[in-house]
């Protein structure tokens, strides 16, 4: 029986604004999506039972057909039929080490890793392009999990322009074990709170959007200039997020008081990040993280900026 295994890297939002409603109900994105070295891992393996089995490491990750790793499996069983006649079934194991409700595309990521499995165990011959156009299909986040790197995400976050690699950089992330955010309650509020400032006309739509683009976060990343690229790390629905969660705000208020170059909410949240120069920098704030808190519920990791998506292991 065929197998491959594959490694899921999570992502973090450098940069992260939001310009405005789009007539399909989401959210207008500009953003700098970066993958890192903590990652799931996914093993897909050819099975003589018919259809699609799924089991995950974590008890709390849905093991049925609403598992974003099992919706890969099914569109790739319904585009290409005739491949699927002569096929028997696909069992996918998930070795979870993202943890849920992150921010840090954990569910996306898995995703990504089945459609470039399904493509490698079906010898389907899919480019990285077709990859990520059925990627599009089940969410914004995987067409960026399937190539990874550093990338500018607009649209939905599905439209992707590569950035230079920026591998060098360390970081520390930190996250309640029982504080999840919801990806859609973060945007609806945004909406519900900011909703009035969003543009109204058409020019002013494209005006927010220019002006976005233009941020000087991708002017730091050009220079791949850490320094730079800390100071202007930005996040909007930070805005949203840290009144509402105080021990959010706490973790980056700490993080700060202990001299991260920079620190900012991923995603929707609830993970915080620091970024640090060097892994021995982020160790140290990592250790001095625990005992600050000292709290059996704060999970910390100590990774570093990847420059890949999927990778066959
Ligand atoms: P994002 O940064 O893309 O908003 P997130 O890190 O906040 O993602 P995820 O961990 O990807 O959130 O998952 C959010 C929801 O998706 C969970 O409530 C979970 O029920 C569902 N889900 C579906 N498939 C998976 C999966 N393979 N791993 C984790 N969660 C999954």
């Amino acid at each position: 029986m065929r197998s491959y295994s594959l490694l899921a890297p999570a992502k973090i939002n450098l940069y992260l604004g939001i310009v405005g409603d789009r007539p399909d109900g989401f959210h207008e994105l500009v953003m700098v999506l970066q993958s890192i070295g903590l990652a799931d891992r996914v093993t897909i393996t050819e099975t003589t039972q018919p259809g699609i089995h799924l089991t995950c490491s974590d008890s709390e990750v849905p093991q049925d057909d609403t598992n974003l790793a099992y919706k890969a499996a099914d569109l790739i069983y319904q585009r290409f039929p005739e491949v699927a006649k002569r096929q028997s079934g696909v069992s996918i194991a998930i070795d979870k080490q993202i943890p849920m409700g992150a921010g840090l595309a954990g569910g996306s990521a898995d995703c990504a890793a089945v459609l470039v499995g399904m493509d490698l165990l079906w010898d389907l011959g899919l480019t990285q392009s077709e990859l990520q156009t059925l990627a599009a299909e089940l969410g914004s986040d995987i067409p960026f999990c399937v190539g990874g790197g550093t990338a500018l995400a607009t649209g939905r976050g599905e439209l992707l322009d590569p950035l230079p690699d920026l591998d060098n950089l360390h970081l520390v992330l930190a996250k309640y074990r029982d504080l999840p955010v919801s990806t859609p309650w973060a945007y609806q509020t945004f909406r519900r709170t900011f909703g009035t400032e969003y543009p109204t006309t058409p020019d002013a739509f494209i005006a927010k959007q220019q002006a976005l683009r233009s941020s000087q976060m991708l002017r730091a990343i050009a220079d791949r200039n850490p320094d730079a690229i800390a100071q202007h790390l930005y996040n909007d629905l930070e805005r949203v997020v840290l009144p509402e969660y105080p021990q959010v705000q706490a973790l980056r208020d700490r993080f700060e008081a202990f001299g991260a170059m920079g620190t900012m909410m991923s995603g929707s949240g609830s993970t915080v990040f620091a970024l640090c120069k060097t892994a021995s920098q982020a160790e140290g704030l990592k250790i001095q993280m625990e005992s600050a808190f000292n709290d059996p519920d704060l999970e910390l990791w100590v990774t570093q900026f990847r420059s890949t998506g999927i990778q066959i292991l």
